[in-house]
């Protein structure tokens, strides 16, 4: 039992030896490649937090850069927090009523006529400088109900050369009425050079510059002349708009503005529009410079959408497609490859979101903080991690492909190592039945032999037949045990690869009637008959090693003498066959015994197989006896060929390659 557990423990450490590599190969790689996932994850986590850094300081430079201050969408204003630009203006103008008590009784008289020659008179007279713009202005009027209208352009140019700064009793500029009433006098009627230059362009640039309730009557009344070109007129009308939109965001942030604990960037709503304002100190005033987030920009499609390069655009245009916020810095945002495609950004500002967080995890977040105050926060979001372990994935695959690789391996080993140990099982067991039947072989004809050696020395045997018989039979099982040996060596010389080979040319007819005559005592002693049918051929010569060629007769001829009953014959064949230049020498042997099952006709030629089980095996032998015979075969480059069925007897036959 000790060889079995031995080899079986062999196996097992085989088994160990084969699988543990494998195993442990397998541990390491998924344990490598966990932290490889790790190692990448966080490489991008840290390339995030870089990167969120940059964005946050890079917009709040962006946001809070006075270098490039528009002031199409900035508003300035004071240290107390009044408007300075755009112009302040009330939109209902405060009438302003002169007050009549400052002028002479003479003056009043006249102040209520409205003919031009009485009011020529009251110009004449000294009046307060208030009610002298006024005047100049009726009287113009007056001249021009008269169609004196030289005289009337004249009297326009007086007002609004003189009186720049006057305001009429409705609450209105009086310079800009009266150079309104001129321009839209007959344009043959030019007069004298206006020392103050009038054009449409030029009343409505102040009419925009000083605001007043006339402004729009003034830009609508010079669009209607067409005295500007459609671009300049829009430009005035464009910058108008800009200017109410800045008042409009001034006054909705009006409280906020004028607090002293204003934050640098704050929220303004305005018209259901919201603007990110933020504020940039200079020395003596402060702008307001606002961005609308969401809603429309000016010129540009609607900026609502999630797309962050999109929303930084907005962010961008609404300062004036003409003057950008440091457009530079924020432009850079905009560049494609800088935030890696399996990145998405989520931007707040002043606690609003100015590009709504991504529901994907946070890689890195940064924030800018002033005054312990968080201003401007963004968020980096791994949107798209398949992206980002793209690679990894493809080290995965990889080595999933080697590991599988290597356990087909480990099992393709293991089985040949497990058939292996069950040949080795097969082959011990094969071993000890072949001790047992080579002592069996050997034990039986000794002991006859020496029976028959005991008596005839002790003269026990008388009858000189008799001796006889005993010398025969003495002579004869001695020639078998030779026989028996001689296999039992020559085996032993193939099994260590010592057999040698001697060739030489022989006649191969005179070999085998040699061979058959040598069998023939055995195969009378059992009754059967050896037949050798005359050959074709008187001789035939061949390179063979004879006693090897022998050698393998014998052991078939004594085959088919065992496997057949008594009374049979045995026909043994020599023949030459030729098929084209092919010549073949045949040696075959032909029995009417029990025959052999097609399954075992490859296994009778392995070392000691034998059929059937030992216990029930009625024939003596090794079962080494034909694979003696396909290894001499082997070695003259031919073969041995079995017709063999059960009940049908069997026919061997060696075949040797003469020519071609
Ligand atoms: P053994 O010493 O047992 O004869 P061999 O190698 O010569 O060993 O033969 C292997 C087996 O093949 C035998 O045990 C036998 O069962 C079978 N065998 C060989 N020759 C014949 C035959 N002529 N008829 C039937 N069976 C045969």
């Amino acid at each position: 039992m000790a060889r079995p557990r031995n080899s079986r423990n062999a196996l097992a450490w085989q088994a160990a030896v084969i699988l543990l590599p494998v195993i442990a190969l397998a541990a390491l790689g998924a344990f490598y490649l966990r932290q490889d996932r790790l190692l990448v994850r966080h490489e991008a986590e840290e390339r995030a937090r870089t990167l969120a850094h940059e964005i946050a300081e890079k917009l709040w430079r962006g946001l809070t850069n006075s270098a490039g201050v528009s002031e199409e969408y900035a508003f300035r204003i004071d240290d107390d927090g009044a408007l300075l630009f755009p112009p302040p203006y009330q939109k209902a103008p405060e009438p302003r009523p002169l007050d009549l008590a400052k002028l002479t009784s003479e003056q009043t008289a006249l102040w209520q006529q409205r003919d031009a020659a009485t009011l020529w008179r009251l110009l004449e007279t000294d009046m307060p400088a208030d009610f002298q713009a006024v005047a100049n202005y009726r009287y113009a009027t007056a001249l021009v109900a008269e169609k004196r209208l030289t005289e009337a352009h004249e009297a326009f140019r007086r007002v609004y050369q003189r009186s720049p700064r006057a305001v009429s009793e409705a609450g209105l500029p009086v310079a800009l009425m009266a150079g309104l009433k001129a321009l839209e006098l007959p344009s043959d009627i030019s007069g004298t050079k206006w020392a103050r230059p009038l054009s449409w362009d030029i009343l409505c640039g102040l009419a925009i510059a000083e605001p007043s309730a006339l402004t729009t009557t003034i830009l609508e009344r010079a669009a209607r002349t067409g005295a500007l070109s459609a671009s300049r007129m829009g430009e005035r009308r464009e910058q108008w708009e800009t200017h109410e939109a800045l008042r409009e965001l001034y006054r909705a942030s009006c409280d906020q503005v004028s607090s002293s604990d204003v934050a640098p960037i704050f929220w303004i709503r305005s018209g259901g529009e919201r603007w990110l304002a933020s504020r940039i100190e200079q020395p003596t005033n402060h702008w307001i410079v606002c961005r609308q987030i969401d809603g429309t920009a000016k010129g540009e499609g609607s900026r609502a959408t999630n797309n962050p390069s999109d929303r930084l655009r907005a962010m961008r245009v609404t300062v004036g497609p003409d003057a950008q916020i440091a457009p530079a810095s924020l432009g850079d945002l905009l560049q494609p490859d800088v935030i890696p495609n399996y990145l998405s950004l989520g931007l707040v500002a002043a606690n609003e979101p100015v590009i709504p967080a991504p529901t994907a995890p946070v890689l890195a977040a940064a924030t800018h903080a002033e005054n312990g105050r968080d201003l401007l926060k963004v968020s980096l979001h791994l949107a798209r991690p398949e992206l980002l372990f793209a690679r990894q994935r493809q080290r995965v695959v990889w080595f999933g492909l080697l590991i599988a690789v290597s356990i087909v391996a480990a099992l393709l080993g293991l089985s040949s190592a497990w058939r292996s140990f069950q040949r080795q099982e097969r082959l011990a067991e094969l071993k000890d039945n072949f001790v047992s039947s080579v002592s069996h072989e050997l034990r039986a004809p000794i002991a006859s032999v020496r029976l028959m050696a005991e008596g005839l020395e002790r003269g026990r045997v008388q009858d000189p037949e008799k001796q006889h018989e005993y010398y025969h039979f003495i002579v004869q099982e001695c020639q078998r045990l030779s026989a028996l040996i001689q296999n039992v060596l020559d085996f032993s010389r193939i099994d260590q690869g010592r057999k040698q080979y001697e060739f030489e040319s022989a006649d191969v007819l005179r070999l085998v009637h040699e061979t058959v005559k040598a069998m023939e005592p055995s195969a009378t002693e059992r009754q059967i008959m050896l037949r050798l049918p005359p050959p074709a051929e008187t001789s035939l010569n061949a390179v063979i090693d004879a006693r090897a060629i022998q050698q393998a007769l014998i052991n078939l001829i004594d085959n088919a003498i065992k496997h057949s009953s008594p009374g049979s014959e045995v026909i043994i064949k020599v023949s030459r066959q030729t098929t084209g230049a092919k010549q073949t020498l045949e040696i075959s042997v032909e029995d009417h015994g029990e025959g052999i099952p097609k399954s075992e006709h490859e296994r009778i030629f392995e070392r000691f197989y034998r059929v059937g089980s030992e216990l029930r095996r009625q024939t003596p032998g090794a079962g080494i006896g034909l694979s003696i015979v396909q290894h001499i075969v082997d070695a003259h480059g031919g073969r041995v060929r079995v017709e063999s069925e059960p009940g049908k007897g069997s026919r061997f036959a060696i075949e040797i390659l003469l020519k071609g």
